[in-house]
């Protein structure tokens, strides 16, 4: 394939964006005006959903189609080809457009497309990720159980072989877009006997076969989000294994990698999340700019977000230069999670009452949803509290937790009594 120069590719899809989408204009925030929608999780009912998501999959379809879907993918797999660092000009330059709402496609894409791409069979690989690509198929992730969180080599459900497929059966929970996902990257115990690292295998499940049941869990943010998923001696075909049996836990370590990656990377700090002008006119409006407790706050959560911006950049910037990155990305995630919790407290205390019953006003009620949603923040893709353990064993290199337990079989832990 041709080189393809930065520069050539810049205009290459510039002149796509300007074919099919409008520029964003500048955006100034004026209080009072528009939306005071403010969120973390994307709350919407069932129908605004669906709508959405086929204006979604209508914008990948049409990107893949021009040859900009899979920009650092396999030729041979329907891939560009290009360096991974096009991927990042090609998003950056797509945020200055208005484009349909891609965030159907996050876990899919950031995670499972990875894994798929790292550990399925050729046929696999040949058969879900030109699709996912193209958007026409979504992805989940089916790991958490409600006995296995951050200790997710806990897991019970089970896979057991059956010739040619494998029956899985079990429970699994808080699996983000299940609602609307085609497939899923589900991991099970295949063999109890063995430690509870070991006897795990990955697969990649059809959400439409029989047997698959998924149920709404609803938050306290008042969306559904998430949900709980049940499967019923579903049938897999052994060919949509994901690695060798019992070699699950490798295979759950490189969506875990992605998935830090991509929340850590994505997430800026929580720059992106949060407008500074929006809290900036809250405090004013209430009459609290001269209060020298709340301005302290107000200035202490723009410099947190200034320098998880920068270290982010730092990162990505390391990556760029073919070096490997520091402890930065390492961080990115528990910074934007603090700094959406200052924020947050933040809102709470100009707001005050006015946060807890819905009078109609303006920018006031409806920080409810951002306020709700911090929490959930700090449990996703790795608890605060997991990650300062890495943070402090890993980076800081403090001594390490008590270790796993790598030779007792899974049916003998107490955990497993059930397995
Ligand atoms: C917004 C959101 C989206 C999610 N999406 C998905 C999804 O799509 N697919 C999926 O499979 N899962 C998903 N999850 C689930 C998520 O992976 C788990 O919630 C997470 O791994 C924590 O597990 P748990 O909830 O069982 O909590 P637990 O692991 O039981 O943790 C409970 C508490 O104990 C602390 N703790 C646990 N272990 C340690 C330790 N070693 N040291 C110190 N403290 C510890 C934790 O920090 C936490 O405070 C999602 C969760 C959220 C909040």
């Amino acid at each position: 394939m041709a080189e393809v120069t930065e520069e050539a590719f810049r205009a290459e899809v510039l002149a796509f964006l300007d074919a099919n989408a409008t520029p964003r204009g500048e955006e100034k925030f004026v209080w009072g005006e528009g939306s005071d929608r403010v969120t973390l999780f994307d709350e919407k009912s069932r129908d605004a959903e669906r709508h959405q998501l086929e204006q979604a999959k209508a914008w990948r379809a049409k990107r893949y189609d021009a040859g900009l879907g899979w920009i650092s993918g396999p030729p041979e797999l329907g891939g560009r080809g290009l360096p991974a660092s096009y991927d990042r000009l090609y998003s950056a330059l797509e945020s200055r457009y208005e484009v349909p709402n891609q965030s159907f496609f996050g876990i899919g894409l950031g995670m499972v497309a990875p894994t798929i791409q790292a550990h399925a069979s050729d046929e696999v690989k040949r058969r879900y990720l030109p699709a996912m690509y193209r958007g026409d198929i979504v992805g989940c992730q089916l790991f958490s159980e409600p006995g296995a969180g951050s200790d997710l080599a806990s897991l019970q459900s089970r896979a057991v072989r059956d010739g040619d497929e494998w029956r899985v059966s079990g429970q699994k929970v808080w699996t983000s877009g299940a609602q609307y996902s085609d497939i899923g990257e589900i991991i099970c115990r295949t063999d109890p006997d063995q430690p509870k690292h070991k006897g795990l295998t990955g697969f990649v499940v059809d959400m439409h076969a029989p047997g698959v049941e998924v149920r709404p869990l609803r938050q306290m943010t008042g969306g559904a989000s998430f949900n709980e998923v049940f499967f019923t001696d579903v049938r897999v075909p052994d060919d949509h294994r994901l690695g060798d049996v019992n070699s699950g836990w490798t295979v759950a370590l490189t969506t875990l990698m992605n998935e830090r990656a991509a929340i850590g990377a994505g997430g800026a700090g929580g720059a992106g999340l949060v407008s500074m002008a929006r809290l900036t006119e809250l405090l004013r409006h209430f009459g609290s700019a001269s209060d020298p407790v709340l301005r302290q706050e107000l200035v202490q959560l723009h410099v947190d977000l200034t320098v998880a911006r920068l270290t982010n950049q730092r990162a990505l910037d390391k990556i760029k230069a073919g070096q490997a990155p520091g402890p930065e990305l390492t961080t990115a995630k528990l910074a934007l999670t603090q700094n959406m919790t200052r924020a947050a407290e933040f809102v709470c205390h100009v707001l005050g009452p006015r946060l807890t019953a819905d009078t109609g006003e303006w920018g006031t009620y409806a920080w409810n949803q951002f306020v709700l949603g911090t929490p959930g923040m700090r449990i996703a893709g790795g608890s605060d509290e997991v990650l300062r353990n890495i943070i402090s064993e890993r980076v800081l290199g403090l001594p390490k937790e008590p270790g796993i337990d790598s030779k007792t079989p899974f049916r003998d832990l107490k955990v497993g009594t059930q397995g």
